[in-house]
């Protein structure tokens, strides 16, 4: 009898680990994933060397664990029954939801498997689809489930009512700090002699050659390596958020800025998908904060949404529309992905910046995804499923259940699933919510002629492209305003401008 766990479920606190303390332990590091994409090397040093840290750490305490390092899950399960022929493996449902693959491979081998829920997250399965089952015919609608989600765990709740009387403080989410503000320190974690044996056997043997991509697997720096690998890190980065940077999480969800790629944000995403940290525990001390009144009931609330309602929503939504999202193309957007992805290399201010922190990090924050990187790939016309890759290979929390809905439902309005309307904006939006625009050789106030920013055209020109579908939607009707107010002349200027920004993008010259 053993228990097999997945490389995102490294807890010791929840499911079978802890509920089977007689059992042993399986891991396997397949490497053969780490070869689909051309992987971020922090991202795969974070996964490996956490997966060998809580490797280390169950023997410490006096766990078996039988640890294969294998090409593929077949290859370690072969390892494995090779050795314990006839096991029977209990496994925690993967996050993403199906077992049918695992199961086969088990059984093949002459073993068993038996799946047990998955605890990692604060809704079960059975609570989403309880809600969802009363919800027909309106897809899946976010702050719906977000309040039920408060009313189930009675996080900021009085009684039956929101602490403070609004569910949501989104309208105090939205200021830039001023120009004498001191971005708050970001913990480190230095690399210990495993993280650093990991990381040069990431170097040595994911070098990317196998990839048709143009950069392969050296587009992006290994270090410095600076992501938790242990709980007891991870606990330090929870600790560090909630002193440091908790209480203007609020005011600055939503800002940007050139000289603070994390502004105010928790950096606990990788933390809480690899398993290293609950939500519960995450959500709970971000609550402790606020009545202990050190953080506002703004930043607390909209910090709880993110965890309990964006985090949980997402993986429910991709556990049920999966098979939706895999080839969903509503906008029939099909331009390849352009280089300057991989490189940097465009004179765009907002877009070099964010694309040169994920070189060097494997992170950006959340309206850097949205509203620069999926915003420029939305309005230029980018493959979402091209985009989902990119996304896949180049963050650090980069995992199916949770990539995939931001990217292919929320990112670029390929399914309508979970959001009613594109997020696409001009350039009025980044210049409001950064200071990049003030950088940039692009003029932020032209939409055509040669030095216009980009962002003008590419978002006139999608709404003109896709009129028809979206002219309908009533969340559109402003915007489509704006456009009857443009002449013929002015929407063949657009026309023309997206054209020579997308092929000055294709010729690297943008
Ligand atoms: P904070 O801003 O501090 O937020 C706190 C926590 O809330 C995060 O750690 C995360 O766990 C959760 N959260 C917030 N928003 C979301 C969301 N939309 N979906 C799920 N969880 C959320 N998140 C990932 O974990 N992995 C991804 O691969 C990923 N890809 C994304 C791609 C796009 C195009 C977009 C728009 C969003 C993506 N997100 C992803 C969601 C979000 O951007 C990140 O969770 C967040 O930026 C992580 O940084 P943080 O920990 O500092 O988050």
């Amino acid at each position: 009898m053993t228990v097999w766990v997945l490389g995102d479920q490294l807890t010791t606190h929840h499911g079978p680990v802890e509920d089977r303390p007689e059992e042993s332990i399986l891991l396997i590091e397949a490497h053969s994933f780490a070869k689909r994409l051309p992987y971020h090397p922090q991202k795969l040093v974070l996964v490996f060397s956490a997966m060998r840290h809580f490797r280390d750490k169950l023997r410490e305490s006096g766990r078996e664990v039988r640890y294969y390092q294998a090409e593929t899950f077949g290859d370690g399960l072969d390892m494995h029954f090779e050795e314990y022929p006839d096991d029977e493996l209990t496994l925690m449902r993967p996050a993403g939801g199906g077992t049918d693959r695992l199961e086969g491979m088990v059984e093949d081998r002459g073993g068993s498997l038996n799946v047990v829920e998955n605890t990692l997250f604060c809704c079960s399965n059975e609570q989403f689809d309880d809600w969802a089952a009363d919800r027909t015919g309106d897809g899946y609608r976010h702050e719906d489930f977000y309040r039920f989600m408060r009313r189930e765990t009675g996080y900021l709740m009085d009684g039956d009512e929101p602490v403070g009387g609004e569910w949501n403080y989104d309208d105090q989410n939205r200021e830039t700090p001023p120009d004498d503000w001191t971005p708050p320190d970001t913990p480190e974690f230095d690399p210990d002699a495993t993280t650093r044996e990991v990381r040069q056997w990431v170097t040595d043997r994911f070098d990317g050659s196998y990839h048709d991509a143009p950069y392969g697997g050296s587009w992006a720096d290994p270090e410095p390596f600076r992501w938790p690998v242990t709980r007891d890190q991870a606990l330090v980065g929870l600790e560090d958020f909630c002193q440091n940077r908790l209480a203007e999480f609020g005011p600055y969800q939503d800002a940007m800025g050139r000289d603070s790629w994390a502004m105010s944000h928790s950096l606990l995403s990788s933390s809480l998908n690899l398993g290293l940290l609950h939500p519960h525990e995450v959500i709970e001390q971000a609550i402790e904060r606020y009545e202990r009144g050190e953080a506002p009931l703004n930043s607390v609330e909209g910090f709880v949404r993110q965890v309990l309602g964006w985090r949980e929503f997402m993986r429910h939504v991709y556990r049920r529309e999966q098979d939706t999202f895999a080839g969903a193309n509503q906008l029939d957007a099909t331009e390849p992905l352009p280089e300057l992805f991989w490189t940097g290399e465009t004179d765009m201010a907002c877009l070099a910046g964010v694309i040169d922190g994920v070189r060097r990090r494997g992170y950006s924050h959340h309206i850097e995804r949205l509203m620069v990187l999926s915003n420029f790939a939305t309005t230029f016309g980018i493959d979402p499923q091209a985009i989902n890759r990119w996304f896949h290979a180049a963050y650090v929390d980069a995992f199916h259940w949770v990539t995939t809905p931001n990217v292919v439902g929320m990112g670029t309005f390929a399914s309508d699933a979970l959001s009613t309307k594109p997020y696409a904006a001009s350039s009025n939006y980044v210049d409001r919510m950064s200071d990049y625009c003030g950088s940039c050789p692009y003029y932020k106030t032209k939409t055509t002629g040669e030095n216009a920013c980009p962002l003008n055209a590419l978002y006139w020109d999608f709404l003109g492209r896709n009129e028809d579908r979206l002219r309908s939607n009533h969340r559109m009707g402003l915007v489509y305003s704006h456009w009857d107010d443009k002449d013929e002349t002015e929407r063949e200027a657009i026309t023309d401008r997206a054209a020579a920004i997308r092929q000055a993008a294709r010729d690297g010259e943008l």
